[in-house]
């Protein structure tokens, strides 16, 4: 597109996923530009519009974010501030007219969620949850697989989503403004993938949570949480999320003629996936060739496409919602040793 035809968007909160990915994909893009930044730090902000030719004038402070609805140029926004601001940053850009990029996990509670979906419905603006893995050309490719039955009927999906967390005063490790510990931050994508590469929704889950005694990081959220989802077809997500493990994401999605192994699975840049099956009586593996254009660029533009076609989101709040919906059963099977019902 023109530069005057693409989709002006303000970036909300100059955090790492902000400047170390978004900010270069929205440079990549061919249907989005960056317009404007909102930061408590001006200095930051500045360095960052010259980096990225944005006027001093569209450096704004959170304080002036309602400024954003006199900004004709600012179609949408993009949140990247921690978990617990992704509510009150949505409605009030939904508000302001805009449309929402709104990044993982949506908010901290399904009653958040539901308040931002509505915010948006209300508005009649997109809103849109950053789930960059579904925009992967690579799990793409899974799923069109899945869909052709070239795996055969799945059965089994296995994933582990772990890293190992430093900092004890890190945002992420406050439960008031993460939500969770390593659950709703990294465990949130081996949940998301069961779901969309299966194309099912569980019904049950069992869940339990552990956090080291006297280790100062996990005073407040879960250091590590397994779980099983159970789907109505009998295909299950048997999943383990750490934050006290070497960094490790990986699954294995088993059907019954054959598996699909991606590791690293969600990794920015060089996920892999191969592919597995029996030929001649002998296992034979085949690597899939990696896409050309980088998952946070294709997400970028599918969100900006939607709005100038006014198609509907690929991942809209609902699928922030019901990933949130799982966790919450997930937690709630923790604190009591059973089975829950979805
Ligand atoms: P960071 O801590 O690196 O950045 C968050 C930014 O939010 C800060 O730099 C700050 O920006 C702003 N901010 C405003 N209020 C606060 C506050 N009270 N405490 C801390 N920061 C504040 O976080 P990330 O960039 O890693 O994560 C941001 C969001 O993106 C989270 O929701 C996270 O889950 C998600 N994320 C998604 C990823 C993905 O792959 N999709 C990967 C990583 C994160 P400023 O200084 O400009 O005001």
């Amino acid at each position: 597109d023109s530069w005057d035809e693409r989709v002006g968007v303000a970036v909300v909160g100059l955090g790492r996923i902000a400047i170390d990915e978004m900010l270069p994909a929205f440079q990549r893009s061919k249907h989005a530009k960056v317009v404007a930044l909102v930061t408590g730090d001006r200095d930051k902000g500045l360095k960052v519009a010259r980096q990225y030719n944005i006027p001093e004038s569209a450096v704004l402070d959170y304080k002036d974010y309602d400024k954003l609805a006199q900004m004709p140029d600012v179609k949408s926004v993009y949140i990247a501030l921690p978990n617990h601001l992704h509510l009150e940053y949505t409605v009030r850009a939904a508000r302001a007219g805009k449309h929402v990029l709104c990044e993982k996990p949506m908010a901290n509670t399904a009653a958040e969620c539901r308040q931002m979906i509505d915010a948006c419905r209300k508005a009649g603006r997109q809103l849109m949850i950053a789930y960059r893995s579904q925009y992967e050309a690579l799990d793409r490719t899974l799923v069109k697989m899945v869909r052709e039955k070239k795996l055969g009927a799945l059965k089994e999906f296995n994933s582990v989503n772990s890293q190992n967390m430093g900092d004890p005063q890190h945002w992420r490790l406050k439960k008031a403004l993460a939500g969770g510990g390593a659950l709703p931050d990294i465990g949130i994508y081996c949940i998301n993938a069961a779901r969309f590469l299966s194309g099912e929704e569980p019904s049950e889950v069992f869940g339990s949570i552990w956090s080291t005694p006297g280790d100062a990081r996990f005073r407040e959220v879960e250091e590590s949480c397994q779980f099983v989802l159970r789907f109505p077809s009998g295909f299950s997500a048997t999943c383990s999320t750490n934050y006290s493990a070497h960094k490790s994401q990986m699954f294995r999605l088993n059907g019954f003629e054959a598996w699909a192994d991606m590791d690293p699975a969600y990794a920015y840049h060089g996920n892999k996936l191969r592919i597995t099956r029996v030929v001649d009586g002998k296992d034979q593996t085949t690597e899939i060739p990696a896409g050309k254009t980088n998952q946070f660029t294709l997400m970028i533009d599918h969100f900006a496409s939607c709005i100038q076609q006014n198609k509907d989101v690929h991942t809209p709040g609902e699928e922030g919602l019901q990933d949130q919906r799982i966790m919450d059963a997930i937690y709630e099977s923790a604190r009591s040793g059973r089975v829950v019902k979805l």
